[in-house]
C-alpha cells in the first residue's frame, strides 16, 4: 500500500531538516576528484511507484554515480545470461571485506561472490556481450539512462580522475582473469567499469532509478519497461547482501530495506512495489557509506514505517 502523498511530502523535509546539520565522515580521497566535492552538500528525494517524485535540500545537484552503477549493470548482465547462470558466475553472498577487497578473490578461489563489490562488477561488466569497449559502454549508458529517465551522461573530470588512478581495479581485473572469472579482454572491462562509475546524477534521478526497481522494471516516470520483472527479486537479494558494503547487515537490521551505497555519496534503497528513498551527501563513514545520506534514508523510511521485513506495518 502506498503512503500518502503529504505524508511521504512530510517524511523527505523533516528527514531533511533533521540531518542537515549532522558532521561527520570525510569525502573519498583516493579519487582525486570526489575528495573535492563540498561537503555540505545534502540532498533527499523520494520517488514513488506511481511516478510522484519528493524532494529537499540539494536534490538537484549531480554527483558521481559510483558504485550505484552497479545495480544497473547488474539488470544489464542479468536479462543476457538469465539468472542461473550471473548466479553462478558472479554470485550472491556478502565478502565481509571492503569493496575493493583482493583478500576476498584469494579466500574463494578467484570468485567474486556479489555483482556489488569491485570484483564482481568488472566480472558482470566483462559478460555484458559487445564487439567493443564503445559498443559495452554505450549499453551500460543506455542502461542508466532508461533507469532515470533521462539522458546520462559521463563527466570527463571524474572519469580521467579515476581512470588515472585506478591500479588497484586494473589488478582485481587480472587476477579474475587468472581465475577464469573473466569474460572480455580484463583491461577493457576495467575501463568500462570505471566509466559506469564517472556518470553524473541527482538525488533525484537516483531516487527515480530505485523506483524503476520498486515498479517492477518499468520506470513509472516515462513508462518505459527497462528491464524484466524477473530480475526484481535477484537485485534486491544481491543489495540485501552487499548494498552497504561491509555495513549490509548493519543496514538490514536497523533499516529493513535494500539499498546500495556509492563512494560518490549517494545512498539508494528500495520498497518494492511502493517506492525508492535516495539521499546524496560526499562525507562517507569508514565502510565507504554516506553519514547523512544514510540517516536521512533511515528517517524517511522509519517515518513511513517501511520494511521489508515488516511489510505490513504501515498497513495498520
Ligand atoms: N569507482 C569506484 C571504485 O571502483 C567505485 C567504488 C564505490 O563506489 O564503491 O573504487
Amino acid at each position: 500500500m502506498m503512503p500518502e502523498k503529504s505524508a511521504i511530502a512530510s517524511a523527505v523535509r523533516t528527514a531533511h531538516a533533521d540531518h542537515a546539520g549532522d558532521t561527520g565522515g570525510a569525502n573519498a580521497s583516493y579519487i582525486p576528484y570526489l575528495a573535492s566535492v563540498d561537503p555540505s552538500l545534502f540532498g533527499v528525494c523520494v520517488a514513488t511507484a506511481d511516478g510522484d517524485v519528493f524532494e529537499a535540500g540539494d536534490a538537484g545537484f549531480e554527483f558521481a554515480l559510483e558504485s550505484i552503477s552497479k545495480v544497473c549493470s547488474m539488470a544489464l548482465a542479468m536479462e543476457h545470461t538469465g539468472l542461473p547462470e550471473f548466479h553462478d558466475k558472479v554470485g550472491a553472498d556478502p565478502t565481509g571485506e571492503p569493496f575493493n577487497s583482493v583478500i576476498a578473490l584469494a579466500l574463494h578461489g578467484g570468485k567474486p561472490l556479489s555483482p556489488l563489490v569491485n570484483a564482481g562488477a568488472m566480472s558482470t561488466v566483462s559478460l555484458i556481450p559487445a564487439a567493443s569497449a564503445d559498443e559495452r559502454w554505450q549499453k551500460i549508458l543506455a542502461m542508466q539512462s532508461a533507469f532515470a529517465g533521462r539522458d546520462i551522461r559521463l563527466s570527463d573530470a571524474v572519469n580521467d580522475s579515476e581512470q588515472s588512478t585506478n591500479f588497484h581495479n586494473r589488478a582485481i581485473a587480472w587476477l579474475l582473469y587468472s581465475s577464469g572469472s573473466m569474460y572480455s579482454d580484463p583491461m577493457e572491462a576495467c575501463e568500462v567499469y570505471t566509466r559506469q562509475c564517472s556518470t553524473l546524477v541527482t538525488t533525484r534521478d537516483l531516487a527515480v532509478m530505485g523506483a524503476t526497481v520498486a515498479a517492477r522494471g518499468r520506470n513509472p516516470v516515462t513508462g518505459k519497461q527497462v528491464f524484466d520483472p524477473s530480475l526484481v527479486p535477484p537485485i534486491l537479494a544481491e543489495m540485501t547482501m552487499e548494498g552497504l558494503y561491509t555495513s549490509s547487515g548493519d543496514w538490514a537490521y536497523r533499516v529493513g530495506l535494500p539499498g546500495k551505497s556509492g563512494v560518490g555519496g549517494g545512498v539508494l534503497a528500495i520498497m518494492p512495489g511502493t517506492l525508492a528513498i535516495a539521499a546524496f551527501s560526499p562525507p562517507l563513514d569508514p565502510a565507504g557509506n554516506s553519514v547523512r545520506a544514510q540517516k536521512a534514508v533511515a528517517s524517511v523510511a522509519a517515518a513511513l514505517k517501511l520494511n521489508i521485513y515488516n511489510a505490513t506495518d504501515f498497513a495498520q
